[in-house]
């Protein structure tokens, strides 16, 4: 690596360095009550996949660069060069961790190693060294905010096409228009995946609750945050912030995507519109009565798995509970407390990498698996897709013959008309 790079990497290495993040580097004890906290290590066994490991390897940077011991001593107090190799390691660590966070909850002073890898990630991308896929997937996002009008035509043929399959399936709900786009004064704006499971029952969910609401034309996920570029999250974000003010709508919710819901509700800032997950509009719309749903339509035992950008990070964890108590009289919990459920492991952009990581997703998420099939459920739900995508080929690899399901299907398909 030549001087001008280093340099380069280590100007972006500062620009993380505030306090909380001062903090992470400078307090970790090596006390090891993280060891068993990370889904990986616990699945995998190997001491590279310890949170504090992987932690080290970026503190033993800082050490070197921006402390004075580690200036003065190379050698001393385990600093090091930034070099090619450390790289290297830097990836391993960094696309080995799903930003789950459940490490955070361990440790007795709430060294967060998620943010820890985002300067992992944030080198990485200095050094073009990043997984290109991630990096295309977040320019391609970004590209289409700047030529809305191009792809706006194609984009609205493609949601009538989706509107048939509305009518088809929730006729009586369905209404005038069954999915509304670009609707300026509408009160909720929601913003999806690309795909029809992501609009085709929110939308009669939405419509049978009578809600005023219009569809978003960009999709939620924010590969900027995968990737782990600030600027590129900010970019991707800021599109969806311009659509929600243009409309002056009231509330953006954000579909089953854990990082979309969690980058829109702690990075959009201050803005005059709430922010929800699809999960809070359902469990507000059944606590309301302004829809009802079928409690018989669940067939046999039914678990959740929380993910962990909605729940452990951002705090949503009674609303799917109450949504499931109408829907089945045999909820079985994973754990005793949502905030140290496993991870799926697929997160972190793991997933979208698609087969490259499939081996290491499925030997790293053991202990996930072995949770599932000790609750005996026949159904497994989540309001995630990465986590769907995930518990899906868990549940192919491992053979534990569950129904993985969307939770916002589970309502749309057991909707019965207000009496
Ligand atoms: S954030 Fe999750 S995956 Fe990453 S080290 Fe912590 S427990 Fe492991
Ligand atoms: S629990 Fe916290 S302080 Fe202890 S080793 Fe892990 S990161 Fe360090």
């Amino acid at each position: 690596m030549d001087e001008k790079t280093r340099e380069d990497l280590l100007s972006l290495f500062r620009s993380k360095l505030n306090d909380a993040m001062r903090l992470y580097l400078e307090t970790c004890t090596r006390c090891g009550t993280c060891v068993e906290a990370c889904h990986v290590h616990a699945s995998m066994g190997q001491t590279r996949y310890i949170a504090a490991y992987r932690g080290e390897i970026v503190r033993r940077l800082y050490r070197k660069y921006f402390k004075a011991r580690g200036k003065l001593w190379a050698s001393v107090g385990d600093a090091k060069e930034l070099t090619d190799m450390t790289l290297e390691e830097l990836y391993d660590a960094a696309y080995s961790c799903t930003g789950c966070r459940r490490c955070v909850v361990y440790c007795p002073f709430g060294i967060d190693t998620q943010m820890l890898m985002s300067i992992a990630k944030l080198l990485l991308v200095g050094a073009h060294s990043e997984p290109e896929i991630l990096s295309m997937l977040a320019d391609t996002s970004i590209e289409k905010g700047k030529s809305l009008e191009i792809f706006k035509e194609g984009f609205l043929a493609g949601i009538r096409n989706l509107e048939a399959e509305v009518v088809k399936q929730w006729k009586t709900e369905a209404g005038k228009t069954p999915i509304p786009v670009d609707v300026e004064g509408a009160d909720l704006l929601y913003v999806a995946l690309a795909g029809a499971h992501s609009i085709v029952p929110a939308a009669a969910v939405f419509n049978a609750a009578g809600e005023n609401w219009t569809l978003s034309f960009f999709e939620a996920v924010n590969f900027g945050a995968f990737v782990g570029d600030p600027s590129r999250t900010k970019l991707i974000l800021d599109r969806i912030i311009n659509e929600a003010l243009r409309l002056k709508v009231k509330e953006v919710c954000i579909c089953e995507c854990g990082t979309a819901y969690r980058v829109m509700k702690h990075l959009s800032g201050d803005q005059p519109f709430k922010v929800t997950s699809l999960t809070e509009v359902h469990a507000r719309y059944l606590r309301e009565g302004r829809i009802r749903v079928d409690r018989t339509k669940a067939e046999g035992p039914v678990t959740y798995h929380d993910p962990c950008q909605i729940a452990r990070n951002a705090g949503v964890v009674d609303e799917p509970r109450y949504i499931l108590s109408q829907l089945t009289d045999d909820f079985r919990e994973l754990t005793d407390d949502p905030t140290y459920n496993w991870c799926c492991g697929g997160g972190g952009g793991l997933v979208a990498l698609g087969e490259e990581t499939l081996d290491f997703r499925m030997k790293s998420a053991r202990v996930k698996a072995d949770q599932v099939r000790d609750t005996g459920a026949a159904i497994l739900s989540t309001a995630c897709e990465n986590c769907h995508t995930q518990l899906s080929n868990l549940n192919d690899h491992y053979k534990l013959g569950v129904d993985v399901r969307f939770l916002s299907s589970m309502v749309a398909d057991a909707l019965v008309p207000l009496a």
